[in-house]
């Protein structure tokens, strides 16, 4: 039997919907660096995160990567796949021990063309995603290490639940798209004002309303965006004026 997701797109659904959809699913357990989807790839299975996070990831040829968007429990890591049929050139990375729900991608897009409301959440999903993809383009430009680093760490944070969690300083380089030294040195500012412990690759986050304000801009931007993901069909001028006020 299949517990009840924690998964923000599947809770998003009716009940009976979603009974019959996770009832197709497996439950899989995620290993750090596993890759759920490589650029320009039809992925093989479509993953509902339940626990844990994966990246996003854009590789150059000079070998330089930088994370562009995470993927927690808040949707369908493998929604852009299910527009249409552009190739998308991003490459999909487990972070951390994730856990997930899965089911074949075909289905999936067989779903996504059949039934309205999964293609309505999967679109909600989707347009909050690209919201933080840009947000996060400005910020990888504009943005100093510290604080990207600090506005990370939340990030993950949110999506995790939790204060602790494992990372090595030459994979948190490459989700901020910087030196290892520049990683290390930020990540040491952190830890010696007291917003941090940092050992052997594990992160405590010690004071988190410190390291809000330690974040860049970028943070508060995308915890908005997160905590929205899926909050119903856009209400349409013509609904407003004609319903009564029933509240
Ligand atoms: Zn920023």
């Amino acid at each position: 039997m299949v517990a009840q997701p924690s998964n923000q797109l599947l809770a998003a659904l009716s009940p009976n919907y979603r009974a019959s959809l996770v009832a197709r699913m497996r439950t899989v357990t995620l290993a750090p660096r596993e890759i759920l989807y490589e650029p320009d790839e039809t992925p093989k299975y479509a993953h509902f995160i339940t626990s844990g996070v994966a990246s996003i990831v854009v590789s150059m040829a000079n070998g330089g990567s930088t994370e562009v968007g995470l993927w927690g429990p808040e949707g369908l890591v493998e929604s852009f796949h299910l527009l249409g049929r552009a190739r998308i050139p991003n490459r999909c990375i487990v972070q951390m021990e994730t856990t997930a729900l899965r089911m074949p991608f075909n289905e999936v897009q067989k779903e996504f063309r059949d039934n309205a409301e999964f293609r309505d959440c999967v679109l909600q999903g989707v347009q909050s995603q690209s919201a933080i993809l840009g947000q996060l383009a400005g910020c990888n430009r504009l943005h100093e290490a510290e604080a990207r680093l600090a506005r990370w760490l939340l990030m993950v944070r949110d999506r995790t639940e939790s204060d602790d969690f494992f990372i090595t300083q030459e994979f948190l380089a490459v989700m901020l798209g910087a030196r290892r030294t520049t990683v290390t040195a930020a990540a040491g500012e952190l830890q010696r004002r007291g917003f941090i412990h940092y050992s052997r690759g594990r992160i405590h986050v010690s004071d988190a309303s410190a390291l809000e304000d330690a974040a860049c801009e970028c943070y508060p931007t995308i915890r908005e965006l997160y905590g929205s993901f899926y909050c119903g069909a856009p209400e349409l001028d013509n609904d407003r004026t004609a319903r009564p006020n029933t509240a």
